[in-house]
């Protein structure tokens, strides 16, 4: 029997790194984790990477063709190089793509992680045969990848648009991209529990199931959430028309407390377009959606693009 062609795959946050081993059919074979320790520097990051998945290769064979990366962004992926991120400190400009290449002498290929999130669910995922399709991913932040008839869609110079920091209340929030009331600042997991200032409250989780056993204050800060999140999907529906959106992230897995709201907003205001025909569902990726994404972003570079 031939052996199975497996991508490695290695998904980047700010808190810790995630590498795998995936197959041709977006099975998750092998796992490691490592704390992304970013005050040491890229170059440790990368000799961590390496030893791991050689160590993740043990567990289910050592037929490699490739390695796809999924970073939290922004990154530039026509050159493999990392970008600006305060959390990162020092990595700007560091070639992570030639570095892994050089190492495992295989092609690598890396996008910023919703984009990476995004093909993932086009190619095993919520996205499956949809030909315009919209991935947003709420939890710390908003975060979105688009792709038309399979291929990512990209700015200029490749670069990965920012929706999640389209504005919906200039009078909001100020925000780190410069803008007052993006999506982020006004919908994410972190804006509600701002917006909530209440110290027995630190993430969004604990609000929902909060909201969900009669918090009152819980129950207004998930009904302004869903408002904003409403409004900001509504947005998007107006302005792309996508067959599938589908929504993942940390605070989705509470995706009951909003649902109404969202499809109500979209009802009201997206009037103009055949909003009944975009189909909202929920991301079926989960927690693997960063490595199972990384794992597509290879695949989408050298076997579709
Ligand atoms: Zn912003």
């Amino acid at each position: 029997m031939a052996a199975v062609n497996l991508i490695g795959a290695v998904d980047i946050g700010g808190t810790k790194i995630a590498i795998g081993v995936v197959d041709h059919n977006g099975k998750l074979l092998a796992r490691r984790e490592m704390p992304t320790q970013a005050d040491l520097g890229p170059q440790n990051a990368v000799s961590r990477i390496n030893l791991a998945l050689h160590d993740a290769l043990k567990e289910c064979g050592e037929n490699l063709i490739g390695i796809g990366i999924g970073s939290t962004g922004p990154v530039y992926p026509m050159t493999g190089e990392i970008g600006k991120l305060d959390f990162l400190p020092g990595w700007e400009g560091f070639k992570i793509v030639r570095e892994l290449s050089n190492a495992f002498d295989l092609p690598v290929a890396m996008e910023n992680d919703a984009d990476a999130a995004a093909l993932g669910e086009v190619i095993w995922g919520a996205g499956q045969g949809a030909k315009r399709f919209l991935y947003v991913t709420i939890s710390t932040g908003i975060g979105t990848g688009f792709v038309i008839d399979g291929k990512l869609y990209r700015g200029v110079n490749g670069s990965h648009p920012e929706m999640g920091h389209h504005i919906i209340d200039p009078s909001g929030p100020a925000c780190s991209c410069g803008g007052s009331g993006c999506w982020e600042s006004l919908a994410s997991g972190p804006a509600m529990v701002q917006w909530l200032n209440d110290s027995r409250f630190t993430s969004a989780q604990e609000i929902c199931t909060a909201a969900e056993q009669g918090h009152e204050r819980a129950r207004q800060a998930v009904e302004r959430t869903g408002h904003y999140l409403g409004i900001g999907l509504a947005n998007l529906v107006t302005l792309l028309v996508p067959d599938v959106i589908a929504l993942g992230g940390g605070v989705m897995q509470s995706r009951h407390l909003f649902w109404e709201q969202i499809h109500t907003s979209i009802k009201k205001v997206c009037g103009y377009v055949p909003h009944q025909e975009v189909q909202i569902v929920p991301a079926l990726l989960g927690y693997q959606a960063g490595l199972i994404g990384a794992a597509c972003v290879w695949l989408h570079r050298y076997s579709r693009e």
